[in-house]
């Protein structure tokens, strides 16, 4: 059943710019694409930023009773280094640098993708289509671009012609591009490019000698471009015309108008009709990325293994900090900010266990809780504004405070429903791991560990270097490491 709660849904659509009411094209199936990982190495936090997101988009759209087919691909080839369809295949790459076969490669990215997406309690999507398993359906699209008269083989390439294609459609919709800046930006040909302009992109690309990833197709032995992927698994398995689709905002130029593109070249569709990006995650104010070499991994948060961190902090921690950002919003990550979710997250874990231990009576409560659970909902249909409901969730949690020091008084039903709605929305909506018990654990050793640490600095100032060595060989030997400072000792689980 379809809550009441969904009709009043919106989201922001990347496309017009403006939140719009949500509904489905089908009734109550909704079809959402997202542009998944490229397997060639470990997804570093900023790209869990993104998974985290569309996984609350997919709960929270399955909480409100829709059926939702999630399609979310593995580039597995194709994705260059370059966007201009320059340099080498960075799957085949990795596999030339760590002398592998490239399915190796994959294999081991995606293993370590899906592991750390399980630690972050992301539910897999429906159908999880990688490109070199779908071959055959882009070849089938090439072709009926090429039909379509917006494309041109040249020396067993295919490329996708963009200023034709931009004589009776608009290329360039998603990101608001001009064609005419876009001339005027980019770098000429060299003599080398098979490309009638620097626009055009790669549906196809011949195998050069040394390529080890190629298939037969109608142009010669090649492989498939980056872009095609997504627009073939796309069809495939969600039809012409879906609810959602969703990417990192880096992705909206070029992917994304050149899916756009291809699609309209195909079947006269904008595939989707909500495009919905997710804002970046930075690290010293710079885009998360590994070619910069400004990244940090999820392990190295959760073991504390990074210079950056004093500690280590749970998946949980990790997830409520980037729900404390709205998904359009950049978020930067620091120690700081995680200290302080980390703090935020133990508070609403034990409001939340604290509302079962409260005394309840049949007289009215201090609190509208009707009130307060359609404000929740109301934050999260306003495109999902998470920072918004974990304030309402804070709001409650100071009533909570209240009856607990018998300063205000909640009701018998009331108190039934408060418990409904937290676990509704902590654990199946925002995807927090059920495991309180285990935050209480991990609230009273990380306790007695500052407790040991003040024992071991009064043994220190005591000039007790026996017993101070002692305590700090100890915690090692259990797998916490001090890091002493001038005035303090930080910690780290190792
Ligand atoms: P890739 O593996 O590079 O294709 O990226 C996978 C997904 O992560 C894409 O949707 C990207 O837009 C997204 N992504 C990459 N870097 C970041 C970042 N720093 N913050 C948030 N999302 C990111
Ligand atoms: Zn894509």
């Amino acid at each position: 059943m379809i809550s009441n709660y969904a009709k009043d849904l919106k989201l922001h659509n990347s496309l017009t710019g403006k939140k719009e009411k949500f509904l489905p094209i089908d009734k109550n199936n909704v079809g959402m694409y997202v542009c998944g990982p490229t397997v060639y190495n470990n997804a570093h936090l900023g790209n869990c930023r993104t998974f985290i997101s569309f996984d609350l988009i997919y709960r929270y759209l399955i909480h409100l009773g829709y059926n939702v087919r999630y399609v979310r691909n593995l580039t597995d080839v194709g994705h260059l280094e370059n966007d201009d369809d320059n340099g080498e295949d960075k799957v085949s790459k990795k596999a030339r640098l760590e002398n592998i076969e490239p399915m190796e490669v994959v294999q081991k990215y995606t293993l370590d993708f899906h592991n750390t997406l399980k630690k972050l309690n992301t539910i897999p999507p429906s159908i999880e289509p990688s490109a070199t398993g779908h071959i055959i359906e882009q070849i089938e699209s090439i072709k009926q671009i090429l039909e379509s008269g917006f494309a041109y083989e040249k020396n067993g390439s295919v490329y996708f012609d963009i200023l034709k294609f931009n004589k009776s459609k608009t290329y360039g919709k998603l990101s608001g591009r001009k064609i005419e800046e876009m001339l005027n930006q980019s770098r000429s040909l060299d003599g080398s490019s098979d490309k009638k302009n620097p626009q055009d992109f790669a549906l196809w690309k011949k195998a050069e000698k040394n390529h080890i990833m190629f298939w037969d197709s109608p142009w010669g032995k090649g492989f498939p471009g980056w872009h095609l992927e997504c627009t073939s698994m796309s069809k495939k398995y969600l039809g012409n015309y879906f609810d959602i689709h969703g990417g990192g905002i880096d992705l909206k130029f070029p992917h994304h108008d050149c899916e756009i593109a291809q699609s309209e070249a195909i079947d006269g569709n904008n595939p989707a009709k909500f495009w919905m990006h997710t804002n970046m995650l930075t690290l010293n104010g710079k885009k998360m990325s590994k070619s910069i070499e400004n990244f940090i991994l999820p392990n190295e948060v959760f073991n504390g293994n990074n210079e950056i961190l004093s500690k280590s902090f749970s998946p949980n921690v990790v997830k409520f900090f980037i729900y404390q950002a709205h998904y359009r919003s950049v978020l930067d990550l620091s120690n700081d900010a995680l200290l302080a979710s980390e703090k935020g997250f133990k508070k609403l874990m034990s409001g939340f266990v604290l509302i079962s231990q409260l005394d309840h009576n049949d007289k009215a409560s201090d609190f509208d809780v009707d009130v307060w659970i359609s404000k929740c909902y109301s934050k999260m249909n306003d495109d999902f504004n998470t920072p918004m409901l974990i304030a309402e969730l804070f709001d409650c949690i100071k009533f909570i405070n209240n009856v607990n020091i018998n300063a205000k008084n909640l009701n018998t039903n009331d108190k039934e429903k408060l418990i409904t709605t937290f676990n509704n929305l902590l654990f199946n909506v925002l995807g927090f791991n059920e495991e309180v018990e285990d935050s209480k654990k991990s609230n009273s050793s990380d306790e007695l560990i500052s407790l040991l640490i003040k024992i071991r600095n009064q043994a220190r100032s005591n000039k007790d270097f026996k017993l101070s060595d002692q305590i700090r060989d100890d915690l090692l030997k259990i797998g916490v490491q001090l890091n002493d400072e001038q005035n303090s000792s930080s910690y780290k689980l190792i």
